[in-house]
């Protein structure tokens, strides 16, 4: 499975039970359906939006990226209030998060009571934390600089 953003392959990172697919070079983050859930379940927040239901439609400048699984042009859409976090979200099998975009919307959930909120601070540090390959083997810039929002 490739990053939609950079073309290279993701690595498999568990996080707080859950496998999750990231690229170490632009740090985006690949949920499978189902993942976001579980991921605020096991941190101890509730999501107060299902994420493979009906979402606002976000219009984007940005290309349309393509789904890692299916390699379908995916669709941009917004989650969360404030601020909105615009996603790319393929309706068959997941949602992608640049970098940057989980931890704000993991910042608007409720915190379940008698959680541990460190546990999503843990968690957003290890997964951001992946070691990037030497940069020298990159052919052209870092792709992070070209996101524009
Ligand atoms: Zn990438
Ligand atoms: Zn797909």
């Amino acid at each position: 499975m490739n990053c939609p953003v950079c073309r290279e392959p993701l690595i498999v990172a568990e996080r707080e039970g859950i496998e999750l697919d990231a690229c170490p070079w632009c740090r985006g983050l690949w949920f499978d359906a189902g993942e976001l859930a579980l991921l605020a379940e096991n941190v101890g927040r509730t999501l107060s939006i299902a994420e493979g239901g009906p979402l606002a439609a976000a219009v984007s400048s940005e290309k349309p990226r393509k789904c890692p699984r299916c390699d379908k042009a995916m669709e941009k859409v917004f989650l969360g209030q404030a601020p909105r976090v615009m996603l790319d979200r393929c309706p068959s099998h997941g949602l992608w998060f640049d970098h940057g975009e989980l931890g704000s919307l993991v910042g608007q959930m409720a915190v379940a009571p008698g959680s541990h909120p460190e546990a999503v601070l843990r968690f957003m540090g290890e997964t951001f934390g992946v070691a990037a390959p030497p940069p020298e083997s990159k052919a052209t810039g870092n792709p992070a600089e070209e996101v524009e929002r």
